[in-house]
Order: structure tokens, then C-alpha cells, then sequence
């Protein structure tokens, strides 16, 4: 799957997954319920779907005293506006969409684009709840106030109030004045499958990912974070064979950029609800086996999300000797307060993987006097036990509407997770 098209077509987190199973079913991967209770077969692959979150995994040749599990983590999600239940207003001659914020968005990177609308429908059909993805084909906007009607922007910043400035103008308001009802356009959208009862639909960037640099060297999209590890983690999984004893796992979680504590995220129980089907399943019928807790001690994650790169004209931002550059290699995340999962163990076991892979690692740690952010390792690591270690690609503008990674940073790190998975 070519990295571009991945990044343009996961315009919300349904849509990453759905790209995702659709690479892992073309790969020759089955999807399965948790609750089918058919046999898993050895060297077989499997993916199970709940929601926005997806977990593939690749069995064993053969299950046995040896077996670990393998896990590289990523996440589906990116911080977005999500069109609130009721976001109908009018104002000055505009039907605008009322939106939430969804996780941490630079606000003011959202004004004066062109946004796109996705998600998913939930409507009736006989009676019963279905679900149609959506992604809607016109594009809406949020306008930046002139610079006449807003003298100090340059000398104070843009300025954005989330409740008053999130609202989208999606169309021109009727003669009567009257809001046009959302609703009813997300209707016309699904048209005869059934009736809509209710929606997650969030504004997306409609920018294509670019090449960008003099000798195209860099990549800018919206969604990078955490689109490039989702990509990553599932080439180097497609790409790879069924290992002789361990399995190999990619997990990929929905709701990191909101604390991860749902159903679909690392804090829930979707991760040990699949492995633990998986582990009773492949020992079914024997007896005195080890418990799934006793592996998943003595198994290995790769906890993969975006990292900071120093910032060329604000250099005073990182720590002098933790000062990771695009384009220079991936990066391990380490923090004091345990904000990332990695220790010098699981640390130690990275840097023999990328010195096996022939991959440069730069070291980030958050200054002193900033606060550090976190990722899905540290609440994955410590409900399920596993050793895990932080690592990224680094990147410029995290969590504005559009990023920038390089492109040699992406290829290391399918590189690097090919090499774990082999
Ligand atoms: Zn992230």
C-alpha cells in the first residue's frame, strides 16, 4: 500500500481502519469475531475489528515452550474537530456546523483550509442498527478574521476561541434565514440504505499529502502523526513470513489523542481480549499450559507514535543532547516521570534491533521545564506486562492540520519493523 494514498484515503479513524483490514484481508489475512470460536491455524494470519481499532496478527509455524508474542502499537486517531450532535446555526447569511475539539489540535492551523467531512452513520434498516461509512465530497471552511478587522494578529497571535471560532460555514443559509439541518444532508449522503438516527462525522484536511524539500526529501500531510506508524507497522506485518515459534502483532488503537481510556483504546481491553482468545484457542485441549500473563512477561512491544524533531528556528525548545533531526533516523522516547514506557532494557533490546537493521537512533527526553506528552506504551505496558520501548519517526508541526516528517525517517521505519517481525 503506497504510503500517500493511505495517508489521503484514513481521513478519520474508521477510515484508517478500514484501509488497514482492506491491505490486511488483500494480504491473505482472514477477519475474525472474537466470539466465532473457530480454530486459528498455524502460519495462518488474522485480523479482529472493533470499531476504529484493528489487531493483526500473524501465527506461528508451530506454538511451543518457545513462543513470545511480538507487538509493534500505533493509533488510528489524530486530533480533529467533531461535529457536535446538534451543530445547526446561522449567521450573516451562513449555515455554519457547530464542532467539538477532539484531542489537541493547534487551533489556529485550522482556519483558511479547505475541509473535508467523514466518519461513520449509524442508521435503521428493518429495525436494526447499521453502520456506512462516510466521506462527504464538498468541502467546508473556517475564515481567519482579516487583518483589518484584527489589528494585533501579528504582534498577540491568532487568537482562536474553540466556541466561538468552530463553527464551519458549510453552506450559504436559506432566504428564510433558517439553519439547514446537517442531518438531513448526511441523509441525501446515505440515501435509501435506511434512516439515519445518529453520526460520528469530524472536518478533516482535504490537502493531498505533498512531496516537499529541494530533492523531496520531506513529507507533508495532515495526519502523520500517527498515520505513519499505522503504515509502517502494517507493511512490515503484510511484508512478513510466519516466524517459526512467536507470534507477530500489530495493534492499532483508536482514542490515543484522548487519553486512551475507551473501549477501542490501549486503556481498554481489546489488545488482551485477542490475545487471550488467541493463547486459549491454540491450547485448547491441553493441559498445565503457561498462562497468557507469563508470556506476555517474557514477549517485546514496539510502542510506535510521532516524535519531536527539533525545530531549525527554535532549537532552544529540546535539550542540547536530545535533539532529534528529520531525516536523521528513528527516535527513542525515554522520560523520567514515565511518560513513555521505554527503561534501559527495553531500550537496550531497540538499539541492537536498529543496529541488526542498519537503521540510525536519535534519543528524545522533554526538557525540565516542559511537560512531556505520552503515548498508547505506558498504559499497554503496564496492564498487560509487556516490556516495551517509545520510539517515532520525528516531525515538525505535531498536531497541526499539516505536518512534516521525511521521507527516509518513514523508510527506516518500515525497515525496523520488518526486522522485528522477521
Ligand atoms: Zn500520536
Amino acid at each position: 500500500m503506497e504510503f500517500f494514498d493511505f495517508l489521503n484515503e484514513s481521513v478519520s479513524p474508521w477510515h484508517t481502519v478500514e484501509c488497514l483490514r482492506r491491505v490486511f484481508l488483500s494480504k491473505g489475512f482472514v477477519e475474525r469475531r472474537l466470539s466465532d470460536g473457530a480454530a486459528l491455524e498455524s502460519g495462518a494470519a488474522y485480523v479482529f475489528v472493533r470499531g476504529a481499532a484493528l489487531v493483526a496478527l500473524r501465527m506461528p509455524l508451530q506454538v511451543n515452550d518457545k513462543s513470545r508474542f511480538r507487538l509493534a502499537l500505533a493509533h488510528t486517531d489524530f486530533p480533529a474537530l467533531k461535529v457536535s450532535p446538534n451543530p445547526d446555526r446561522t449567521a450573516a447569511g451562513a449555515c455554519t456546523l457547530h464542532a467539538e475539539v477532539y484531542g489537541s489540535p493547534i487551533y489556529s492551523s485550522w482556519l483558511d483550509r479547505d475541509l473535508g467531512y467523514a466518519g461513520l452513520l449509524a442508521f435503521e434498516k428493518d429495525g436494526c442498527v447499521q453502520t456506512k461509512l462516510l466521506r462527504g465530497s464538498k468541502l467546508f471552511r473556517i475564515p481567519s478574521l482579516a487583518v483589518h478587522l484584527n489589528r494585533g494578529v501579528n504582534q498577540d497571535g491568532t487568537k482562536v476561541d474553540p466556541q466561538a471560532d468552530f463553527n464551519a460555514l458549510w453552506q450559504s443559509a436559506t432566504a428564510d434565514g433558517k439553519a439547514s439541518a446537517f442531518a438531513d444532508a448526511l441523509q441525501g449522503e446515505l440515501g435509501v440504505a435506511g434512516r439515519l438516527l445518529d453520526f460520528d462525522v469530524q472536518l478533516f484536511d482535504a490537502q493531498p499529502a505533498a512531496r516537499g524539500g529541494f530533492n523531496d526529501e520531506w513529507i507533508y500531510s495532515g495526519r502523520l502523526d500517527n498515520l505513519g506508524s499505522c503504515h509502517a507497522a502494517a507493511q512490515a506485518l503484510v511484508g512478513s513470513a510466519a516466524s517459526a515459534n512467536d507470534f507477530c502483532v500489530a495493534c492499532f488503537y483508536n482514542n490515543e489523542e484522548v487519553g486512551s481510556e475507551t473501549r477501542e483504546g490501549a486503556g481498554g481491553n481489546l489488545l488482551r481480549s485477542v490475545l487471550e482468545t488467541v493463547w486459549n484457542a491454540v491450547n485448547a485441549g491441553k493441559t498445565g499450559f503457561v498462562s497468557l500473563s507469563a508470556i506476555l512477561e517474557e514477549s517485546f512491544a514496539l510502542s510506535v507514535d510521532a516524535a519531536h524533531a527539533v525545530h531549525p528556528n527554535h532549537p532552544e525548545k529540546h535539550d542540547t543532547n536530545h535533539s532529534p533531526v528529520l531525516g536523521g533516523g528513528i527516535v527513542l522516547k525515554t522520560n523520567a516521570q514515565k511518560r513513555y514506557a521505554s527503561e534501559a532494557v527495553s531500550s537496550a533490546r531497540l538499539r541492537l534491533l536498529c543496529e541488526k537493521t542498519g537503521v540510525a537512533l536519535q534519543t528524545f527526553v522533554m526538557r525540565n521545564d516542559m511537560p512531556c506528552g505520552s503515548t498508547v506504551g505506558p498504559s499497554v505496558s503496564s496492564a498487560l506486562g509487556i516490556p516495551t520501548v517509545d520510539i517515532g519517526e520525528p516531525m515538525l508541526s505535531m498536531h497541526s492540520i499539516r505536518e512534516m516528517t521525511a521521507a527516509s525517517d518513514h523508510e527506516d521505519m518500515v525497515r525496523l519493523l520488518a526486522e522485528f517481525f522477521r
